[in-house]
């Protein structure tokens, strides 16, 4: 993947008066190479954690104590993309109930991509 410096993206510069954000859709010019576009989700990425949770306000399924969040297990999805997956603990320090946040039907076990990705070899092929 070549990396293009932020300041190319941010610059002077063709994004800022070719592309826009209008209800979820980007709406660019024909000046922007469409390589640009995938180079810009692509650090978008790179900026934010992805962070897959439960939500907030679990509780224990042993004996319905509140579960407090608790650090991160990482995966990498796809062999590019670091995901962290929420993990759980028990409030009631006696209590070893604990749980990470399952994305076994997005990327299952032991794998490393993603399901829709699985399913296509020609696509596995590009990654
Ligand atoms: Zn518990």
């Amino acid at each position: 993947m070549n990396k293009i410096p932020h300041n190319n993206i941010y610059g002077e510069d063709l994004f800022k008066d070719n592309v826009k954000i209008e209800n979820c859709a980007l709406i660019v010019k024909p000046i922007v190479p469409f390589s640009l576009i995938v180079e810009l989700v692509n650090f978008i990425i790179s900026i934010f954690e992805i962070i897959y949770w439960d939500g907030e306000g679990l509780t224990c399924p042993e004996y319905g104590e509140k579960l407090y969040r608790n650090s991160y297990h990482e995966r990498l999805i796809n062999k590019i993309y670091p995901v962290k997956l929420q993990k759980y603990i028990c409030s009631n320090k006696e209590c070893n109930y604990f749980n990470i946040t399952n994305i076994d039907h997005i990327v299952p076990k032991y794998s490393n991509y993603e399901m829709a990705i699985r399913n296509e070899p020609y696509t596995q092929g590009l990654i």
